[in-house]
């Protein structure tokens, strides 16, 4: 594997971080580079420079026929003091799939993960230490080609930004108002919603405008063909928690198979919950919420962690949870995953890379 040539710029004052981090606001000093020729043989030298702007032609594809797919992940730094990653190989993993998906050239798994650690050590002194704190992590690749041509193009950029971040939510481990959608759909088994791929958040964009309007901060997907079972929230994966079951939507092809989900199952398996992957409808939670039978609902995702839903909307219908404190499996699962994260609790399953 080829070495990472590390272009470090010094810096004259010291990082100072606001109380109040919004979320995706500030990056660090530096990025993580490789350009992509397919006329020189494939992926170019790697290389971490200075975070500044970039120069690229106006016409470059990705502008316009929108090849473009990124990851999300954090770095923690732990009670010991010790910087952990949390599965980061399930990343490099499932960019790779996107890649395939948008016919963008893949990249050497090892070597995005070296990147990635690299990139942390060299600006190691921007991760936050205060609890519930991270360094949010964004490899992204695009097409830099220019050319008007809708074909796949020849040349990419692969690139990872790094920012400190704090907890998601501003009001701090805040249920969350969700408003169930049959007005438009997100993605449609076969398509591309199974990746990140930049375009399916455009898409979802308008369905998230009208429900802020009414006061709901996130917007639940039904499938695209019959609009009737859920699918999963904004960048959220669902799961829905009925009187003898956690249940959570299967992955169908338009359901982007989520990190958290997977280590989710896995806890509440090991817990000794009955635990299942299916097809849910509205309906049924509509008429388990009737019954009585409906005891949570919450969303899974790297940025929030665990978000548990305070009110669903469908319709003329309203679940209403509690506005104030969240849900029981929600917050013990909460509890769970920032524990290994932030090391309060043993790795017991691996999912840790220190970075050093
Ligand atoms: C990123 C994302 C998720 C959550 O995935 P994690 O790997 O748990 O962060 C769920 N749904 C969508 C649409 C996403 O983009």
């Amino acid at each position: 594997m080829e070495d990472i040539i590390i272009e470090k710029v010094e810096r004259k004052s010291k990082i100072e971080l606001p109380d109040n981090l919004v979320f995706g606001k500030i990056f660090t000093d530096h990025v993580f580079e490789m350009d992509y020729d397919a006329s020189k043989g494939g992926w170019q030298k790697p290389t971490i420079k200075k975070f500044e702007n970039l120069s690229i032609s106006p016409a470059a594809m990705v502008f316009h026929y929108g090849q473009a797919i990124f990851e999300g992940l954090k770095a923690y730094k732990q009670v010991d003091g010790r910087i952990a990653l949390f599965r980061p190989e399930k990343n490099v993993e499932r960019l790779n799939r996107s890649a395939k998906r948008l016919c963008i050239p893949e990249v050497n798994p090892d070597l995005a993960l070296k990147a990635i650690i690299e990139l942390i050590k060299v600006d190691k002194d921007w991760i936050p230490s205060k609890p519930g704190f991270s360094l949010y992590i964004r490899p992204f690749i695009i097409a830099t080609e220019p050319c008007f041509g809708v074909r796949p193009a020849d040349n990419y950029k692969f690139m990872i930004i790094l920012s400190p971040v704090g907890p998601y939510y501003p009001e701090g481990f805040l249920p969350v108002p969700i408003m169930v959608t049959d007005k438009y759909v997100r993605a449609v088994k076969k398509g591309t919603g199974d990746c990140k791929a930049a375009g399916n958040y455009a898409a979802g964009l308008l369905a998230q405008a009208e429900a802020k309007k009414e006061g709901y901060s996130q917007i639940l997907w039904l499938d695209a063909i019959e609009q009737k079972y859920i699918e999963e929230v904004g960048a959220m994966n669902i799961f829905v928690r009925f009187k003898n079951e956690v249940a959570t939507p299967m992955l169908s092809g338009s359901i982007l198979p989520g990190i958290t989900r997977m280590s989710v199952i896995q806890l509440l398996k090991d817990w000794g919950y009955n635990v299942s992957e299916r097809l849910i409808s509205i309906q049924e939670i509509i008429d388990a919420y009737d019954k009585g039978e409906l005891i949570e609902i919450f969303g899974t995702g790297t940025a929030a962690v665990i978000s548990s839903v305070s009110r669903l909307k469908y319709n003329d219908k309203v679940l209403q949870f509690s506005d104030t404190t969240s849900g029981e499996l929600a917050t013990k699962l909460y509890e769970e995953l920032t524990g290994i994260q932030y090391g309060r609790i043993e790795d017991r399953y691996g999912w840790i890379t220190f970075v050093e």
